[in-house]
């Protein structure tokens, strides 16, 4: 198997109808993303809170752009129950908030689709006492939402489709993709 970084893991790549968002161009985005993050954060320490699963891969790419101290948090939350639609409830898996008294937060998630996690997330976060809470996504869907809510920062605009690859799942698969695509009709069903 070709292991080069970029080269597609074929067993997946198979079921993928189309790429929609490519590598590389997904890293330039980013080195973008990253400067504009640190400038507003201004090189002060910060809580970056990785909404689990999904943002896990961009995260990672992500923060590796910001020379900066900072901490790692995690949140585990659901919206989706292994399906294709948003089940309209945000679920915090642990039960449990991380710590963010007084600390400026960046909320990271893989995609805004409903609004709804970051809604949520968001305004708990504020009721924990956030001092500032910030939000940053790889994709944002073009549509209307069920909820008022934007991210500070934003990937890419995408259309109102159903997406795999770079962190997002379609039951707990595909998220090694390395680009962003659409899965062929016969695979989801
Ligand atoms: P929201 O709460 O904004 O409706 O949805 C956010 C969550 O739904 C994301 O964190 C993601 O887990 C999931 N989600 C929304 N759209 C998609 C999509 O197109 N593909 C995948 N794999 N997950 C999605
Ligand atoms: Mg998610």
């Amino acid at each position: 198997m070709d292991r080069r970084r970029g080269a597609r893991l074929s067993a997946v790549d198979e079921d993928v109808e189309r790429v929609l968002i490519d590598e590389d161009v997904i890293g330039k985005r980013l080195n973008v993303i990253a400067e504009e993050i640190l400038e507003e954060f201004g090189g002060q320490e910060f809580v970056a809170i990785v909404i689990l699963k999904g943002a896990l891969v961009f995260t990672a790419d992500l923060l590796r752009r910001m020379p900066v101290p900072l901490q790692i948090e995690t949140l585990n939350v659901a919206s989706y129950h292994g399906g294709t639609e948003s089940s309209g409830q945000v679920d915090i898996l642990d039960g449990k908030l991380p710590d963010v008294k007084g600390k400026r937060v960046l909320l990271i998630d893989d995609i805004l689709d409903t609004g709804r996690t970051l809604h949520e997330v968001g305004k708990k976060l504020r009721e924990q006492g956030a001092e500032m809470v910030r939000s940053c996504v790889l994709l944002s869907k073009d549509k209307e939402r069920a909820v008022e809510v934007g991210a500070d920062y934003t990937g890419f605009l995408i259309g109102d489709e159903f997406v795999v690859g770079y962190g997002l799942d379609y039951r707990g698969r595909y998220r090694n993709l390395p680009y962003v695509g659409v899965l062929k009709d016969e695979c989801i069903g």
